[in-house]
């Protein structure tokens, strides 16, 4: 369904936005905290430079936060409107929900970020076929 050369395989699977070829992180459980946010120098298969200045993912803190929202609206709408539980749990829900997903939320928002300034190139995902 989501196939390599959407962006979307690339958020899902945190791979590199280029090629798709490789995860951009080193470790990969994101819930190995000391882990969760490194991110290699440039990846191994199309040599993209994964920061693109110092202060590069920066600004992946403001896709955290509507990331962050998606996972509130998710967790109140589950929790409120189909397990029939009070405001005060759904608010529950919500934090727990946050918590829990953190490291994800956290992921999820870099990749989305890079992904764009970074465009999938079908011609060089081919042209360097994996080495492994
Ligand atoms: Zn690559």
């Amino acid at each position: 369904m989501i196939n390599k050369g959407s962006k979307l395989y690339s958020i899902f699977t945190g791979s590199c936005p280029k090629c798709h070829e490789e995860s951009m992180y080193l470790n990969p459980n994101p819930y190995v905290l000391r882990d969760t946010l490194k991110i290699g120098e440039k990846c191994s298969h199309c040599q993209t430079k994964y920061r693109l200045e110092p202060s590069f993912f920066f600004g992946s803190m403001y896709v955290s936060y509507g990331v962050g929202i998606a996972f509130s609206v998710a967790a109140f709408i589950i929790s409120y409107f189909f397990l029939n539980s009070s405001l005060m749990t759904a608010f529950i829900a919500i934090t727990v929900t946050l918590i829990v997903f953190m490291p994800i939320i956290m992921r999820v928002s870099r990749t989305i970020w890079i992904n764009m300034f970074i465009h999938y190139d079908k011609d060089l995902a081919q042209k360097n076929p994996k080495k492994r």
